[in-house]
C-alpha cells in the first residue's frame, strides 16, 4: 500500500473544505493558533511512515491526552477504574453537565470531560509527583523527552474554564472526586495542554495499535487485553457525540482534541495522527474527520 500518494491523494481531494469551521476559541490562547494549517503523519507496524504537510508542528493535543489518561489510571486501578467511571457512549457534548446530574456524578465515559476530570483526581491521589509522573509517561510510550505542558495554554484554559469548573463541582459534591477543586482542575487543564505533532502521536499510538508488544512505559504497565479494552472506548466514546458517526464514516477508533487533532488507530496495521485546527460543531478537525473517511474509503481498510 502506496500510503505517501494516498494522503497526497486525500489531502487534494479535501482542500474544497480548508476554510470549513473555525478553531476553538473559549481557549483563549488556541484562539492565536492559525486555523489554515494541516498535517498528517501515519505509520505502520512494518516500520513504514508516510508524512505531509505540517506533520512536526506541535499543537495542543487537548482531549487526546484524556486515552493517556485512561493507560494510566487502568494501570493504576485496574477494574475497579469502572466504580467511578462508565464506559458508555455519552451522546452527549464533551462538557455536558445535564448527563452527570442525572446520573448522580458517575461520568458516562473517560473520554467526556467528567471522567478525564475523574481520572486527574485519581491520578493526585495515587501519585507522589502527579504533574512529573504523566509526563514522563507521555514521553516514554512517545520515545520522546522533548514533550511538555504548554503552561500558558493550561492557565488560560482556567481562567475561562467555567464549565469544567461546574464539572468539577458536581462530581465533587458527589464525592466522586477526593481532592481538592482548585488542584483537580489545574492537573486536568495542564494534561490537556501538552503539545505534540502528527509525527509524535502517530509514534506515540503505536502502543495502542500495536497490542501484541508489550506496553511497559516508565513502569506504566498494562496487558494486551487492557491495551485492546482502551481501543474499544476508543471506538465507543472517541468523538463524544459524534461518536457514531466516526465508525459510519472512517470504522477505525480514535480519538479528538479541540486544539485539532485526530489519531485513530488500525489495530495491528498502523496508527495516524492528522491535525487541521477549525472544528465543527461538535469540537472535531473538519479536515481531520474528511482525510480519515477518505482514508479508509481509499485504502478499503478499516476494522469493519
Ligand atoms: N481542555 C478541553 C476542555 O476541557 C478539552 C476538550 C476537548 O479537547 N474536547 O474543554
Amino acid at each position: 500500500m502506496d500510503y505517501q500518494k494516498i494522503i497526497e491523494d486525500i489531502y487534494e481531494a479535501i482542500r474544497p473544505y480548508e476554510k470549513e469551521g473555525q478553531q476553538a476559541t473559549y481557549i483563549p490562547e488556541l484562539a492565536k493558533v492559525n486555523p489554515d494549517q494541516y498535517g498528517m503523519h501515519l505509520c505502520t507496524t512494518r516500520g513504514d511512515s508516510a508524512s505531509l504537510g505540517a506533520a512536526d508542528t506541535r499543537f495542543s493535543i487537548q482531549s487526546i491526552s484524556k486515552v493517556l489518561s485512561l493507560a494510566m489510571c487502568l494501570a493504576i486501578k485496574g477494574d475497579d477504574l469502572w466504580k467511578k467511571i462508565g464506559k458508555e457512549p455519552s451522546g452527549t457534548a464533551f462538557n455536558s453537565l445535564v448527563q452527570l446530574e442525572h446520573e448522580q456524578g458517575i461520568p458516562r465515559n473517560p473520554f467526556i470531560n467528567a471522567g478525564a476530570i475523574v481520572m486527574a483526581d485519581i491520578l493526585l491521589t495515587h501519585l507522589d509527583n502527579p504533574e512529573q509522573d504523566f509526563l514522563r509517561f507521555v514521553r516514554a510510550v512517545a520515545g520522546n523527552d522533548t514533550i511538555d505542558y504548554n503552561r500558558e495554554v493550561a492557565a488560560s484554559e482556567r481562567e475561562t474554564g467555567y464549565l469544567n469548573a461546574a464539572i468539577a463541582n458536581l462530581l465533587k459534591y458527589h464525592q466522586t472526586i477526593e481532592n481538592d477543586i482548585e488542584s483537580v482542575l489545574h492537573l486536568y487543564f495542564l494534561m490537556c495542554s501538552i503539545e505534540m505533532s502528527c509525527r509524535e502521536l502517530a509514534l506515540a499510538f503505536m502502543a495502542f495499535a500495536d497490542h501484541r508488544r508489550e506496553f511497559n512505559y516508565d513502569g506504566i504497565a498494562l496487558t494486551s487485553s487492557q491495551v485492546k479494552r482502551i481501543n474499544a472506548i476508543m471506538q465507543t466514546c472517541g468523538f463524544y457525540d459524534e461518536a457514531g458517526e466516526f465508525a459510519y464514516l472512517v470504522g477505525l477508533p480514535g480519538k479528538s482534541g479541540v486544539g485539532g487533532g485526530i489519531v485513530a488507530i488500525y489495530p495491528q496495521q498502523y496508527s495516524v495522527a492528522v491535525w487541521s485546527p477549525r472544528l465543527n460543531s461538535k469540537g472535531n478537525s473538519v479536515m481531520g474527520l474528511k482525510a480519515l473517511e477518505l482514508l479508509t474509503s481509499e485504502t478499503k481498510e478499516s476494522i469493519f
